[in-house]
């Protein structure tokens, strides 16, 4: 599968914003967003009037990124978002949350979301008692993810059982089973993506 290979830190300086794709290393002073609040390139620090399509191409851009998504992938998730019941961007939103990686990821079991894609593709985690290893695979309500009892004595989910661990409103976690529950589809409020939804809707719409 085609996956982004360059550097992770020049997409947050191109939205302006951290889009946490690097773990620990975004939440220290390390981050190039700290040192470089610019986009990258020979023009980042020139000044540009954006225009309304500019501004929608952004926000498009910001959650295909955060969530790890190239194009295609996140098209047909805006497809498949736009057949449901609902707004449209709402949907678009659940949807990506709660795609397996990201589930992984907002479990605590994983530092970022790439880092919850590479687990869950070798095979750490079970859903419902079940090997799940397609990180776009949806997780619903009910869903109980836990990592495989062979992988729970590897040192990086050991570390796990050490750690506090905050989870939204519509997750549980068990730290000491290395076992997470998710209790309802999320709700927008409960989502903190830094996304503004519409504009992704009517930048699709054209
Ligand atoms: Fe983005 Fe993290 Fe790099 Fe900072 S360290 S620029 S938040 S990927």
């Amino acid at each position: 599968m085609a996956r982004y290979t360059d550097a992770s830190c020049r997409l947050c300086r191109r939205e302006s914003q951290k889009l946490f794709l690097k773990g620990e290393r975004c939440y220290s002073v390390k981050c190039a967003l700290e040192k470089r609040n610019y986009p990258p390139g020979q023009h980042g620090q020139a000044r540009k009037k954006v225009s309304d399509y500019g501004l929608q191409l952004r926000e498009k851009q910001k959650a295909k990124r955060f969530y790890g998504l190239l194009e295609t992938q996140f098209r047909n998730t805006f497809e498949k978002a736009a057949k449901r019941k609902g707004m449209t961007g709402e949907n678009l939103l659940i949807m990506l949350e709660t795609r397996m990686d990201n589930v992984v990821f907002r479990m605590g079991f994983a530092s970022s979301r790439k880092e919850a894609r590479q687990l869950v593709t070798h095979g750490h985690f079970l859903v419902n008692g079940h090997k799940l290893d397609i990180p776009s695979a949806e997780v619903k309500p009910g869903s109980v993810v836990s990592v495989k009892p062979r992988s729970q004595s590897s040192p990086k989910f050991k570390e796990i059982r050490d750690m506090s661990i905050s989870v939204p409103a519509w997750i549980s976690v068990n730290v000491d089973k290395l076992e997470g529950s998710v209790l309802a589809w999320p709700r927008r409020e409960d989502i903190d993506t830094p996304v503004a939804e519409h504009l992704i809707v009517e930048l699709y719409s054209k």
